[in-house]
Order: C-alpha cells, then structure tokens, then sequence
C-alpha cells in the first residue's frame, strides 16, 4: 500500500490514545481545579470506547503506517484492568509506551509489563514536596510518583523517561535536582515548554520558561543526533552521563516532524493537540461501519491534514477553543 501522506508530505507514524479524561490530579496547567471540579462534565461512561473499540481502531491504524502507540489521558491507570487493553494491542507488533503521572504504578506495572507494554514515561515536575503539591493540587506526594518509578523499574517497564513541564515561578528551581537525581539512574528527564492547550490554563507567554533559559542552566550539553524523524525531544548528553531531552514546541518548533495522531476517550481523532474539533470514529463504528469505511475515514482525514499550530501560534485568534490536554491525550 502507498504512504498515507498528510498535504504537508508527514505520514502517519504515531497514535497516541486517551483511554479516560479524567484524573486523580489537578495540575494547575492541565486541569484547574476550578475548571475540573465536581460539576465538570466529564465523558459519560457510555460515550467511552470499550478496550475492544480502541483495539478494532488501533489495528486500522497500524495498517495504515502507525508504529508506536502510547497511551494517555487523563490518568490512563484510572481505567480499570488497562492491562486488558495492553494485551490486546500487544498482539499488533508496534511499540506500546504509556504516560502517566505514577502514582498507581506501584500496584499496576507488574501487570501491565506482563501484558506485553513497553516502557512509561512518567510526569513529575518538581521533588521538593512542596512544590510538588502546588502544582498538582491533588494530595499525592513525589515519594509516591518516585515509588511508581521504581516500581516499573523493577518489572522491566524501560528505559523510563521523566516528562516536566516548566512554568516560570513554579518549578525553574527544580531543573538541577531532576537532573542530578535521574542523569545518576540512566533515566532521562524531558523538559517541557509550558504549552497553551486547551483553553483553562491561563496560559501567557511570560509562564514559557525556554529552551534557551533550560540549557543555559545546564553547562556542557552534547547534542545527541535524532535516531528517527518527528522524534519530539532534542536530546543532549550530559557531562557527568545520562542524557536530558527538551521539548520545545513553543519557541522552537518540530510541526515540519509531526507524524503524531491522537484518538480521545469518546473515540475521535485528532490530527494536533491544538485542535479545535475531532473526526467522530466511534459512532460509525458503532452504527455498523466496516474497516474499510473506517479506514477511508482516517485516510481522507489524514491525508487532508494542514495542521502546524506550534508555527503559526502568532497569527492564530486568541478566541480558538481549543480541545483540553486531559481530554485528546498529551
Ligand atoms: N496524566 C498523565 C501524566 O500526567 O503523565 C498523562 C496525561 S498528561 C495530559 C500528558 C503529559 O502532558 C504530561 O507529561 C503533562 O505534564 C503534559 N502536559 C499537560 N498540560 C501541559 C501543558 N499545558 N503544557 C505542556 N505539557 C503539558
Ligand atoms: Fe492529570 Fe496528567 Fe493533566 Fe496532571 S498532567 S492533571 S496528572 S492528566
Ligand atoms: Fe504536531 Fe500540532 Fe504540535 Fe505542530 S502543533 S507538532 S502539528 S501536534
């Protein structure tokens, strides 16, 4: 079969899916907790995909050029026995990664290792307790998210990354410590520009803590070459071992790269995290539609494609609603 290309020449290579939108944290520059309160009207429950809608979709998509799936949400362990879900696309031969924030890791890696999932990337912004529990308003501790870490260490859920998003005022100060504590373990630490998805964070370009700023702190930086194209983060090699990553989709972008779909709890795909609206998989799905027409679907809808928001971020209105994080999956 020919490579599905979007306008811009970008095949499809990536399919990232949010198993749930909901979480058992609230960071501030995900899901306010003013926002996502107990009147939020969160996915119902029959509007979600079951594990056997998401698999009948992944395998479409791996016939059409996807090699990597992650999972996300949301909190994806919030869903019950995922290492059901795991299983099941085990069986389609591409890498299987999740994200998560790992707090529930410690009761679930060992399971979902054996399933058959490959490695976690696991979030967490700072060390210090403190700082941690400003930022993720949610009463779970670092000690926890660090016990998640070692939890899927232990089972084989590797190399593990750690993903942080900065935001100047919160956690620039946090940068070293993460460095030190992770470079020393072979893990390494992505740093994330503060990104403007969704429209309940508030975001403000004075929040974006850059690049720039990120590796002025870190003396010393061997760029690493990237090992495919539309990898996400610019990796460097440290001095004292171990490597760092920088995501920088807000002063540098990689739109040219992105090889990314995302397919929401609630079953639609998107083609950018800054999307204003999804293709609805799920309902023709469920009113009878073949994988062929699926399949159709998704090719029409990828070979459309335009999207390249992070580059034209200036130009784009103010007033686009965009979809949330915690929803398309990040
Ligand atoms: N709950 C899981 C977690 O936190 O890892 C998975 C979903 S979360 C939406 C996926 C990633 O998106 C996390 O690493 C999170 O830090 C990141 N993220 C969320 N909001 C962001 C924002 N406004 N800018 C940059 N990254 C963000
Ligand atoms: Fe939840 Fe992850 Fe968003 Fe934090 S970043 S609120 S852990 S979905
Ligand atoms: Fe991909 Fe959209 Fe991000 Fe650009 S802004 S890299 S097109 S997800």
């Amino acid at each position: 079969m020919a490579e599905l290309l979007d306008t811009r020449g970008r095949p499809l290579r990536d399919l990232r899916i949010s198993v749930t939108d909901r979480c058992n944290m609230r960071c501030r520059y995900c899901m306010p907790r003013e926002v996502f309160g107990p009147d939020f009207p969160f996915l119902p429950r029959a509007d979600i995909m079951s594990y056997e809608e998401i698999d009948r979709l992944a395998s479409l998509f791996v016939s059409l050029g996807v090699e990597k799936i992650r999972l996300s949400g949301g909190e994806p362990l919030l869903r019950r026995d995922l290492h059901e879900l795991i299983s099941m696309l085990a069986l389609h031969g591409v890498e299987l990664a999740m994200t998560t924030n790992g707090v529930l890791l410690p009761r679930y890696a060992p399971a979902l290792s054996a399933a058959g999932l490959d490695r976690v990337t696991v979030s967490l912004d700072a060390l210090d307790e403190a700082t941690f529990a400003a930022i993720t308003d949610s009463g779970h501790t670092v000690a926890a998210v660090l016990a998640g870490i070692e939890a899927a260490e232990s089972v084989g859920l590797g190399p593990i990354k750690v993903n942080t998003v900065v935001k100047r005022g919160a956690n620039e100060g946090e940068i070293l410590d993460l460095v030190e504590r992770f470079s020393s373990r072979d893990i390494a630490t992505r740093f994330i520009e503060y990104m403007d998805v969704g429209t309940t964070n508030g975001w403000a370009m004075d929040d974006v803590v850059t690049a720039d700023e990120i590796r002025s702190l870190l003396t010393d930086l061997e760029p690493i070459p990237s090992q495919y194209p539309g990898e996400v983060a610019k990796r460097y090699r440290l001095p004292q071992g171990g490597e760092v990553g920088l995501i920088t989709s807000v002063t540098e972008p990689f739109c040219g790269d992105c090889t990314r779909a995302r397919l929401s709890a609630d079953g639609h795909l998107y083609t950018c995290l800054f999307a204003t609206s999804g293709l609805d998989l799920l309902t023709p799905m469920r009113e009878g539609a073949t994988d062929a027409e699926l399949v159709a679907m998704i090719e029409s809808c990828w070979s459309e494609r335009d999207d390249r928001y992070s580059e034209i971020r200036a130009e784009a209105s103010p007033s686009r609603v965009r979809v949330e994080m915690s929803y398309i999956g990040g």
